[in-house]
């Protein structure tokens, strides 16, 4: 059974490494609207690592596979979104050890959002990461918990949540990150880091859907 979910991450984390790599130039267009234009850069060359390094390793168990990726996000995206996104990988990727369920990934994502929210003093409203992340976490542990709906169902939702998180982040002012140094100038313009966040979520369902 772990066998066949380290497969599973493998070709998750190949799904959106493609699509990273796809969508390099939109991120890069929006990073240089309100940041330094390196977004779609930074993401890419890191999921192109985190793959190498999968591919080197010898999976042992799914947590592993995960803290792996995490490993190798920190170690080459750089910037602000390396740390967010690698570490908080690295740390979420512990709830994993007994295997993936409903229940650890639900306990995966709620971690990974409070590790977020740690290393980058981030709330919703700041016009991040954390504006898709929020309410994908939270819509993805109440449709598991609260609905009891199955993980897919679940994560079809959670994508949702997180498409209106990335569209709210267009009309307000960023408070965090580069993008806050241009106060007003920011309001208007789309969050990279929220935008990228979605297109991994997306392609998660996708993954799993084919399941
Ligand atoms: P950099 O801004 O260092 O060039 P990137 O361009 O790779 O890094 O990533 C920018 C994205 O990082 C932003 O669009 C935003 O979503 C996210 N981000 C920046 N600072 C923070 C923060 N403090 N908390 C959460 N997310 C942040
Ligand atoms: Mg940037
Ligand atoms: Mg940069």
């Amino acid at each position: 059974e772990f066998e066949r979910q380290c497969d599973l991450v493998v070709t998750a984390l190949e799904a959106v490494a493609d699509r990273l790599a796809e969508e390099k130039e939109t991120l890069t267009e929006l990073d240089s609207a309100i940041g330094d234009a390196d977004h779609g850069a930074n993401m890419n060359r890191g999921f192109q690592a985190a793959l190498e390094k999968v591919s080197e390793n010898d999976a042992g168990d799914p947590a592993d596979v995960v803290k792996t990726i995490g490993v190798a996000l920190v170690s080459t995206i750089g910037g602000a979104s390396g740390p967010l996104y690698g570490g908080s990988i690295m740390s979420a990727s512990q709830e994993l050890e007994g295997g993936i369920t409903a229940d650890s990934s639900v306990a995966f994502a709620e971690t990974y959002l409070e590790t977020v929210e740690s290393r980058g003093k981030a709330t919703v409203g700041d016009k991040t990461m954390v504006d898709a992340l929020t309410p994908a976490v939270h819509t993805y542990k109440k449709s598991i918990e609260v609905d009891d709906l199955d993980p897919l169902e679940a994560l079809a939702k959670a994508v949702d949540a997180a498409q209106r998180g990335v569209e709210f982040t267009t009309p307000i002012r960023a408070k965090k990150g580069r993008a806050s140094y241009l106060g007003w100038r920011s309001v208007g313009h789309q969050d990279p880091g929220a935008t990228s966040t979605l297109m991994i979520l997306e392609e998660l369902l996708a993954v799993a859907a084919e399941e």
